[in-house]
Formats: structure tokens, sequence, C-alpha cells
């Protein structure tokens, strides 16, 4: 039998302080825990044969299965994969789990599981309470014990505390899944992890996605990625953390960017940079934080090593107020797309939207003297007034609220219109700043067909590629061009901005046009 060291690779070795000697380790294949979780034992099987090529560490979610026969007779076919490290779950329901029979009957398929050949098994505090320890000690002994505690809707007061009751008993090792609002509540579960040995720290909810993949450099054993199907809020797909983030090259020397949003899901900055970085064989890895509170995103910057970060929706306007300096044409767009920190922390911002429109409309049309509409009047509607006065065109500004618009269009030099009287007028370029369209609202469009009265149209959405308002411009025979074009120049900007290399121009645009292709043809196939 391993020792449990042997089996949690990574964790701090004795007398080992966190952030100090350990630091710089490579972490490992095996800090991705694969997650196989299926109702009949053929899906749990072709899930572990998927996971075993990706990872050496992998949890069986036995409560998954459809009753107790179905858990029996997937374990009695289970085969090993050569060299994996199998953690079996049988957790009940009243813990959070699946499973509904008694304690009796979930520790008899632990030691099924045991004795099939896993390793370690998971045990949830609320039924090591009710076990005697010797009954587990018995039950049990030839398996090692993760002992665990999930917190689905809260922190809890005291994460010390509740990882000292964790570790009494049979416990090898101890795991605390709660519920993160913020990601100074993370701080807190990654804590334990820099305190503790063989920890499993997982932070829980959409705020804790990158969280949860930056665990592991926290002193978290490992991160779960399922690899079909979620058992917790927040999971990362084994797909997506093996392709897209590169999770097995994080080490504490990985230079981490991300963006900041909310909404954020939808954003293929993560697919497009994080290619970029390994295009340039870069030791960096960019993530999707969603932020409502810019104040605990700025106070997260330095405990977990954030080098740089894009700015989106809807905070664009808002992040000036937390920097340390501003490039210019930042501060007179009065938007901030771009963050680099620099030495001491330091924040320094920049706009790359702006290249981003020049990019994307200087060869389509001559932009001196044109007139442009711009609906919106936000971060993205500021970048593309002041590029087209920059270039000599008259920006022509109409938003929902006009005292937004008159606002933009008298800082850029430009004109406020009416929306009652976009329809009688011509303009040579139409141009979408708002989000109205964006994937998963696919089917609005901010503007009718009949107030598309112009040479041509570009919408800064680039997901969907082609957006309803695009469609429509189509179906009357004028120009677009669609916001992936200043997604990548803005973005191509960004990295520059960051690593101080030329960006993979051709590797990001990829990522991002094989992303959107995906994804139109899932949306074909459902429809
Ligand atoms: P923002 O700062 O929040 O501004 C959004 C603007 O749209 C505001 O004027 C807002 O009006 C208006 N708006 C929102 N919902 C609306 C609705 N239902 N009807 C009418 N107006 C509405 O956001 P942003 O950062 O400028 O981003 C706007 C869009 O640009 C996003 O879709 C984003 O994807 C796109 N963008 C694309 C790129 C690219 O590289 N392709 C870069 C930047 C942005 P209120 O002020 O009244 O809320």
């Amino acid at each position: 039998m391993l020792e449990p060291e042997s089996l949690f690779p990574c964790t701090l070795a004795p007398g080992i302080k966190a952030g100090t000697d350990w630091k710089h380790r490579v972490l490992g294949r095996d800090k991705i825990c694969a997650v196989v979780a299926a109702a009949d034992a053929g899906a749990m099987r072709r899930q572990l044969r998927v996971a075993s090529r990706e990872t050496g560490t992998v949890e069986l979610r036995l409560d998954w299965l459809a009753g107790d026969r179905e858990i029996s007779r997937f374990l009695e076919g289970l085969k090993v994969p050569r060299k994996a490290m199998l953690i079996a779950t049988c957790r009940r329901r009243s813990a959070g789990g699946k499973y509904v029979g008694t304690i009796a009957a979930q520790l008899a398929h632990l030691a099924e599981a045991i004795a099939a050949g896993c390793q370690w098994y998971d045990l949830e505090i609320e039924t090591v309470r009710q076990c005697p320890p010797k009954l587990l000690n018995v039950l049990l002994a030839d398996g090692r014990q993760l002992t665990s505690a999930h917190f689905f809707d809260r922190m809890p007061k005291n994460p010390g505390r509740v990882a000292n009751e964790l570790a009494r008993g049979k416990s090898d090792a101890i795991k605390i899944a709660a519920h993160c609002d913020s990601l100074r509540d993370a701080r807190k579960i990654f804590a334990l992890g820099h305190a503790r040995r063989n920890v499993v720290a997982v932070p829980m909810g959409d705020v804790a996605v990158p969280a949860r993949l930056l665990a592991i450099r926290e002193g978290s054993a490992f991160t779960y990625a399922p690899v079909e199907n979620a058992t917790a809020p927040g999971q990362v797909s084994l797909e997506e953390v093996k392709r897209v983030y590169r999770l097995d090259n994080l080490t504490r020397r990985t230079q981490i960017y991300g963006v900041i949003g909310d909404p954020v899901g939808h954003s293929l900055s993560p697919t497009m940079q994080n290619a970029g970085f390994a295009a340039r064989h870069l030791d960096a890895m960019y993530l999707p934080f969603l932020v409502r509170d810019l104040r605990d995103f700025v106070d997260s910057i330095g405990p977990l090593g954030i080098r740089g970060f894009s700015v989106t929706i809807p905070h664009k306007q808002a992040i000036p107020r937390y920097l340390d300096g501003c490039d210019p044409l930042a501060a007179r767009i009065g938007a901030v797309n771009t963050v680099v920190v620099r030495g001491g922390g330091k924040l320094y911002g920049y706009n790359t939207d702006y290249v981003g429109v020049l990019r994307a409309l200087e060869d389509r049309m001559p932009l001196r003297g044109s007139r442009v509409l711009i609906a919106g009047a936000g971060g993205a509607a500021r970048a593309v007034a002041f590029a087209l006065a920059q270039s000599g065109a008259i920006p022509c500004i109409t938003a929902r609220r006009t005292a937004r618009a008159k606002a933009l269009a008298r800082a850029a030099g430009g004109e406020a219109i009416d929306r009652a009287s976009v329809r009688g007028e011509f303009f040579d370029a139409i141009v979408n700043a708002t989000p109205v369209g964006m994937h998963p609202r696919v089917i609005e469009s901010p503007l009718a067909s009949r107030e598309l009265n112009c040479r041509l149209v570009f919408d800064t959405i680039y997901r969907p590629r082609i957006t309803k308002l695009l469609r429509l411009a189509q179906q009357r025979g004028i120009e677009i061009v669609s916001g992936v074009e200043m997604f990548v120049a803005q973005g191509t900007a960004q990295f520059e901005i960051w690593t101080g290399e030329r960006a993979p121009t051709s590797a990001m645009r990829r990522a991002v046009l094989s992303a959107l292709a995906r994804e139109e043809a899932d949306s074909r196939k459902g429809s």
C-alpha cells in the first residue's frame, strides 16, 4: 500500500512552509482529479477510460449510479487503469450527494470499492460523525480516508475549526468544499492548503471558477474536473482544463492573467489568449473572473499573483478609479480594457479597443469625413467614438439614455442622435456597441432593419460571429463586419502589452474562429 504522502504527490512535505522551497515545483498531471459520474456502469467505464488517458487521479462517484445493484455491477467489472489513483465516493443525499441508502450500505459499497482496487475513499463528515472510529478502522482498513465537508451555499465561519474536526480519527487527508461569494472567501479556503498537508481545497460557485483552478498552486492536493457531468457548482470540464488552460503546466512561476466582467462566461478571451501563450511557449495562464465587486478583485491581484487583465462589460469605465496610472489615450476615452500589473503591484491601464476598432474599419471604408452612427454609450462605444473622431470621421451617438449619448458626443466631438430620427437618416456606417444580440440572446437586434440606412454595418459583438443585426444588414445587401475582427485586434494588442512579445495573431484568430464554428455547429444540431 502506498503512503498517503505519495498519493497526494504535491502537498507540502513535513517541515516545508508554503511559499518557500516548494513554490517552484512543477505540479504534475495528477493534480487534476477527473470526476467520473454517470447513472449506468457502462457509461462510468467509458468515462474512466477517457479520464485515465488524461490524468492519474480519478474520483468515481458511485452515488451517481442508479441504485445498489448498479454500483455493485460497476465495481465487479472495475479495471483499475495502470498507475491510476482511484478515489471512491458514495456521498449520501443529506451531504449533497445522490446516494439514498443507509450508512451501513454506503460503507459496504466503499469496502467493495477498496476491494476492487480503489486506494482512497471520500467520506463525508456527516457519515463519519455517526460511525464509531473502530468501525471505519475495521471495515475500511485497507483504504485511505479523505474526510470531506461540503458547504454548498455558504462559507463556514471558521474553516480552520472544520479542518481540525476533519483531521481526527482515521482521516489521511481532508477536503473542504465551500461556496465562495468572493475571491476573499476563496483565499480563506486556500489558507487551509498553506497551513496543512494533504488538503483538498475546493472553492465553489461561479465567482470561484478561477480560484478552483488556482487552488493547486495554493497547496490543494488537486482540483476536480468532470469528464462529462459537473458534480458541483463552478467545475471546469476535464477537456477545458487540459486543452484551454493547460492546467498540467501550472506552477508557482506561471504568470496569471485574466478577464474581469459580469457576465464573463461568454468571453472567448481565455480561448484566444491561452492559445497565444501556447503558441509562444509562454509559462502563462489566462482565466475568466466573474467580478461583481471590483474592490474584491483588486484586493486579490497581489495574493493570487495576477500580472495583467482584460476588462469587459460593465467595468471599463469604473476600473480607472482603482488604477495607479493610465495611458493618456485611455484616460481621454475614459474607458480601460487592459490593465498591466507593474513593480510594487502598481496598476496601469490601456485601451486596446481603440486599436481594434481602427483595424476592423480602416481597410473597408474611408473614415475621414464619414458619418458613423454608434448605438450605445458605454465603454466600447467610447472607444469607437474616439477612434472614429481621431480618424476624421463624425461619430453620431444614439443610446437609450439620452444624457449619456450627449455626454459622449460632446467628449468625442460628435453628434447625439435621437433614436426616433435614426430611421430618417443616412450614415456611411452603423456600429453596434451595445450587448444587444450577444450570446445567449442571439435573436435580439439593437436596431430594426428599416433603421439600417448605410453602406456598412459593424457589430462589436463577436459571439455569435454573425449576429441578428448583421443578418438584417446582409438581407438588405449592406456590407458587414463582425466583432471578431476587433476582438482579435484588441486581444493581440493586449498580449503584446503584457508579454512584450509579438502576438501570434494567426494562432489566436484560429482559436477564436474554431470555438465559434464549434458553437455554431452545436446550435445547428440543437435546433
Ligand atoms: P457597457 O460599458 O456596459 O456599455 C453598454 C452600452 O449598451 C450602454 O450604453 C448601455 O446602456 C447599452 N445597453 C445595454 N443594454 C441595452 C439594451 N437592452 N438596449 C439598449 N442599450 C443597451 O459595455 P461595453 O463594454 O461597452 O460592451 C458593449 C458591447 O461591446 C458588448 O457586447 C461587448 O461584447 C462588445 N465589445 C466587443 C469588443 C470586441 O473586441 N469585439 C470589445 C469591446 C466590447 P445603459 O448605459 O443605459 O445601460
